[in-house]
């Protein structure tokens, strides 16, 4: 590999890990520079037919040196480890679907994304075979069917209740689970990590290189060749700084991260960041408001395999961008207490995560705090962010759907628990350097590329320009490979 001619992706989390493979697949040579150490990546799941036998992983802990001026509660969970928050996710992995992209367009321009799903599906097809999903192949205006490996089909108890979700405007499915039916033993908390699954396997293959636990601190711009040529990071071994040079960058550190290095990468040129001539870099912060609902019922009903409540469609919205989806429960420990209490799949109290909305905004931010230091003395992060009112009754509205469908099988439901959690909770931060066709609302084009800056392409949710209540990691992946195959063909024909 030639010093200068590589493409150096930063971070392996699944949107970095799939940018680096589609680049390696184009012909490019990438250099991957992670901060995890190779070791940190730990853990083990053994699952037969996609459900765990046996499962150890780290803890998921708070990033250190956030100051919070939003709301004082709000999270920020990070793992600085091969693979990032793969390492702890619980791998569903619904696609957009054409509604979503309407929806931000009926909020107006600010909210409207430069692509759209008939643009996506394709990159979809091409993602969903690397995560080997076990889902329906039926599709609904609010779901559409992925590529499936394994089909999956709810549990008789739970078909009964599929035209009653039709009648209220939402679908119930399966919902689509990455490595859903495999029988795996993998080297890691959770049966997908990017790391472990899309890199780790290229790594003997001479197109990707990985150097572990270098840090990345910035971007270096070259005024007289218009473009980067090169990356800093520190190397957290040594404590060294170091540079690589480099033909072009894609940057997936997260969605906190990326603002964090691009803010960092200042020049005469860019004296409030890289590319962030208009201001709008680490604003439109945004996160999916999170309810846990937990519901006791008269009968035991099914809880293998897992149910999806979608959002109303978009005819019967109230409001745009306001959408709240209701993703049931089934943990291993479900399974062995449904097989101790006698009732082999089913329960009489099953969970759900209440996934909602946030309309992105732009006094929602990250900045970088130069006055708080994390523990390895890199700088700080402001995080400040509000969900707003309209959230909550979001959330209401799914959550008494879902018991109107429960009362429906004549179990009657009575709610055990039901708590809003704190911003970030749901782990689903993004919007942070957006895509819009216009730089006046976002950093970048409809290709993941900084509009002031060809050669740097981002990657991972801090892409979103909105965040509809789906989980987010499929789409991210989708939009990297689409932005990683356009930015090898660039490099390839010279355009770039
Ligand atoms: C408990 C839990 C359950 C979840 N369940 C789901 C789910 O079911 N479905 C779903 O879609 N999503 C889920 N998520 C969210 C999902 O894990 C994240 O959306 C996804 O991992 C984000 O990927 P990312 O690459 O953007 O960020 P990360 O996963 O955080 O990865 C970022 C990577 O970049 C590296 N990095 C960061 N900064 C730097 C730097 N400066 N230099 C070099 N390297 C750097 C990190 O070490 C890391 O490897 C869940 C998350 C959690 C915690």
């Amino acid at each position: 590999m030639t010093d200068d001619n590589r493409v150096v992706v930063v971070g392996s989390g699944p949107p970095g890990a799939t940018a680096a493979l589609f680049l390696a697949r184009a012909g490019m040579q990438v250099l991957l520079l992670e901060a995890g150490l190779e070791q940190e990546a730990r853990g083990l799941t053994f699952r037969v037919q996609g459900i765990t036998l046996a499962k150890r992983k780290g803890q998921l802990r708070q990033r250190e040196g956030v100051t919070r001026t939003g709301a004082p509660d709000a999270q920020l969970f990070e793992e600085m480890a091969p693979g990032g928050l793969s390492n702890h996710w619980s791998c569903a992995v619904p696609r957009f679907s054409p509604e979503d992209f309407e929806d931000a367009r009926r909020a107006g321009e600010e909210q409207t994304w430069p692509v759209d799903y008939e643009q996506l599906a394709p990159w979809y097809s091409r993602v969903e075979p690397l995560l080997h999903i076990a889902g329906t192949r039926q599709s609904t205006t609010q779901l559409p069917a992925p590529n499936v490996r394994y089909e999956r089909r709810l549990a008789a108890d739970w078909q009964a209740l599929v035209s009653r979700a039709t009648h209220l405007g939402r679908s119930l499915l399966p919902m689509p689970y990455a490595y859903g039916a495999d029988t795996t033993l993998t080297p890691s908390g959770t049966p997908f990590n990017s790391f472990v699954r899309l890199i780790k396997p290229e790594l003997g293959r001479g197109m990707i290189q990985a150097r572990f636990g270098a840090r990345v601190s910035r971007l270096e711009w070259s005024s007289s060749r218009r473009r980067v040529e090169a990356v800093t990071f520190r190397d957290r071994r040594t404590g060294s700084e170091q540079r690589v040079a480099c033909r072009a960058v894609v940057i997936a550190g997260g969605a906190l991260n990326t603002p964090q290095v691009l803010l960092q990468s200042k020049s005469a040129d860019f004296p409030h960041g890289l590319g962030n001539l208009d201001g709008v870099l680490g604003r439109y912060l945004h996160d999916h408001p999170l309810g846990k609902l937990v519901v006791d019922l008269k009968r035991p009903i099914s809880v293998h395999p897992a149910s999806y409540l979608t959002r109303l469609e978009l005819s019967r919205a109230k409001l745009p961008l306001y959408a709240a989806a209701c993703m049931q429960w089934c943990s291993a420990s479900d399974l062995a207490r449904s097989v101790l209490q006698g009732t082999p799949k089913a329960l009489r109290t099953i969970g759900f995560s209440v996934f909602g909305t946030m309309a992105p905004n732009r006094d929602d931010y990250v900045a970088v705090d130069d006055e708080s230091r994390r523990p390895d003395g890199s700088a700080g992060l402001e995080l400040h962010i509000n969900h707003p009112p309209e959230a909550v009754p979001a959330l209401e509205e799914a959550r008494d759907q879902m018991l109107e469908l429960l009362r429906g099988t004549g179990s009657e439901p009575s709610v055990k628990v039901w708590k809003v959690e704190p911003a970030g909770n749901s782990n689903h931060y993004a919007g942070t350097c957006r895509m819009h066709a216009s730089p006046r609302f976002g950093m970048l084009n409809s290709y993941g590329r900084l509009h002031h800056v060809p050669n740097v392409m981002v990657a991972d949710s801090s892409v979103f320009t909105t965040n509809p209540e789906k989980n987010p990691v499929l789409t991210s992946m989708t939009l990297a490979a689409r932005a990683a195959d356009r930015l090898a063909a660039e490099l390839t024909s010279g355009d770039l």
